[in-house]
């Protein structure tokens, strides 16, 4: 062999981990490839040193699997350690009581917006939960408020959910229970548990603030006479409400005598105007998890002063109580997931769909080139930890990255494109490798001749007299710069470690292409003015021959998903 002991085992560790994580075959371009990036060294040699690695890679793939293993933890034995999947992604804890065969969770969006990764989250602990224990996760949407629930929000989180490949093993609405529900919400009365309160809202407001009762709450009889006229139509919306009765006086401001139910008119989405009295979260949640069979209710922390609410309306009505388990909820900066910021946006105008780029909704991480793999390994990866720091979105950008890395075409474009004249370049049809490592992408051709583009910031900082690299192409030597055309010569095939190395598209072969570029939706509390950047340039052909939806890496750009004739979204760096 030409190589010494040292390259040999070199290339035989890289071998190896190529072959244990491509299914026991390691691949030659891609252990070249990798070779030639930590020692850069061998390039020149790389004529004479190729068919040493050829055999090496050869006899790497002779052996069986296990044998690979043994053999790379014999040469490495960091590397085996590193590559165990238990390791690199951690299982959530286990749950309290839980029971083999017998675990419930439930995931209970209200169906008044799209679903964001906010929701994502919640959902994949909830099914990662049910599958751990051989269990069942219920899809029930939280509908109890007919003036901002509509169909289409139904449809989206189901959409979401099936994006996302989350599948519920049950499907139900908390409509669907609303006769046990107010059933409940007078067997509650009758008990004393609560009354109906007919103070305005300002009132029952300051007194609530103050920590004192009022009238309706003291006098069990009205109360019996009030919540057959609540059900009977004799109050309008806004007359009265149901009231938990609790303790005005309580540290927990949660327990000062809740709401209940109110009347709502208006067409609810599945009920039309059948029903006008609507149970409250506070109230449906403890009895729909109940009367669910749920085992293992999981929300997010802001909810944990209603824990107290929560189990006293199980306790007074009899009912099963699910264990409760809460856990953070998942921010970015300068990203709020909340509908209540998003929607004022859309409402506005301001943005114009619930897939813009920008929003966190899972709409918008699709159309931007997010795989759900990704978001679950990022959202297990977050664990089920009740810390309110919000995650750096570079972490969920890493995840998506490694998946997208290997599947996804290298291309050229150049923002605000500058012409450059490449003096003595004959036509010439180049084969392009789509991937560097992986030949089943596949090759593209490029016809080129003396007018090439690039970048305008590569441009801008070109001397003459520089010689770069015009990455799988050739060199070429700056003799002159004018403001928007560059002059140049051939300089020789030689790649030096030492020179600029850009992309470029060949005049013969481009289409206008416009990629947009989100930023982030908010600076502190105010929207970002700037929040989506436009990039125009150039692109290869080929960029416009392939169908939206396809992730493309951009050379020197970044990760772009193709959203239609001559239009990307990045998708990440
Ligand atoms: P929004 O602020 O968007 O209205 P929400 O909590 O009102 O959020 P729901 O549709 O009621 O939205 O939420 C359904 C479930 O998703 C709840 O269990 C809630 O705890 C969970 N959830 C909502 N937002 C987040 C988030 N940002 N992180 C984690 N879980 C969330
Ligand atoms: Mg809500």
């Amino acid at each position: 062999m030409l190589v010494d002991e040292e390259t040999q085992k070199i290339v035989k560790i890289i071998a190896l981990k190529n072959s244990v994580e491509h299914g026991g075959k390691a691949q030659i371009d891609a252990v070249m490839s990798k070779l030639l990036g930590s020692r850069p060294d061998l390039r020149k040699t790389v004529k004479e040193v190729m068919p040493d690695i050829r055999s090496i890679v050869a006899y790497v793939n002779s052996l069986s699997p296990d044998a690979q293993r043994s053999l790379l933890a014999e040469l490495s034995p960091g590397e085996v350690a590193k590559k165990q999947p238990a390791a690199s992604e951690p299982a959530l804890p286990p749950l309290k009581d839980a029971v083999q065969g017998k675990v419930i969770t439930r995931f209970p969006p209200e169906p008044n917006g799209y679903p964001h990764i906010g929701h994502a989250k919640a959902v994949i602990i909830d099914e990662e939960y049910a599958r751990m224990y051989g269990g069942k996760l219920i899809l029930r949407f939280d509908d109890t408020n007919p003036a901002k629930e509509e169909l289409e929000y139904y449809e989206a989180i189901q959409e979401g959910l099936d994006w996302l490949g989350v599948k519920p093993d049950i499907i139900k609405n908390t409509s669907d229970d609303i006769e046990q529900l107010h059933s409940y919400g007078k067997k509650l009365v009758e008990a004393d548990g609560a009354y109906v309160c007919t103070c305005s809202q300002e009132r029952m407001r300051d007194l609530r603030a103050k920590g004192l009762p009022c009238e309706c709450r003291a006098d069990h009889a009205t109360a019996m006479d009030r919540i057959k006229k609540f059900f009977d139509g004799s109050y309008q919306q806004n007359q009265a409400i149901i009231r938990f009765k609790g303790d005005m006086a309580d540290q927990n401001t949660a327990m000062r005598d809740p709401a209940l139910f109110r009347i709502i008119e208006g067409e609810h989405p599945k009920l039309g105007k059948k029903v006008r009295v609507w149970p409250t979260y506070d109230f449906a949640a403890p009895v729909e998890d109940s009367l669910d069979g749920v085992t293992h209710a999981m929300r997010t922390k802001e909810y944990e002063l209603r824990n107290e609410l929560y189990f006293e309306i199980l306790h007074r009505l009899g009912l099963r109580r699910p264990e409760m388990i809460e856990f953070s909820r998942l921010e970015f900066e300068g990203v709020p997931v909340s509908k209540r910021k998003i929607r004022p946006l859309i409402d506005s105008g301001t943005i114009e769909s619930w897939d813009d780029p920008r929003l966190p909704t899972l709409k918008s991480f699709k159309r931007r080139g997010f795989v759900p793999a990704a978001i679950r390994k990022f959202v297990l990866s977050l664990g089920i930890t009740l810390a309110e720091t919000k995650p750096p979105f570079e972490a969920l950008e890493a995840f998506n990255r490694k998946i997208i890395d290997p599947i996804s075409p290298r291309l050229f474009f150049v923002r605000n494109p500058v012409s450059i004249r490449i003096d003595g370049a004959k036509e010439a049809s180049l084969v392009l490798k789509n991937h560097p490592t992986d030949a089943a992408l596949g090759t593209r051709q490029v016809s080129v001749g003396d007018e090439i583009f690039i970048a305008g910031d590569d441009a801008a900082s070109l001397r003459v007299g520089d010689e770069v690299r015009l990455i799988e192409y050739c060199n070429i030597r700056i003799v002159g710069t004018n403001k928007d055309a560059i002059s140049a010569v051939l300089a020789g095939d030689e790649i030096k470690q030492s020179m600029k190395k850009i992309q470029w598209v060949a005049k013969n072969d481009i289409v206008e292409y416009r990629i947009l570029i989100p930023k982030e939706l908010y600076i502190g509390e105010e929207y970002n003015t700037n929040s989506l950047e436009i990039a125009n340039g150039f692109a290869e052909t080929f960029a416009s021959k392939l169908k939206p939806d396809t992730s493309v890496q951009f050379v020197r750009f970044g990760f772009c998903r193709i959203d239609g004739a001559n239009a990307a979204i990045m998708t990440h760096r």
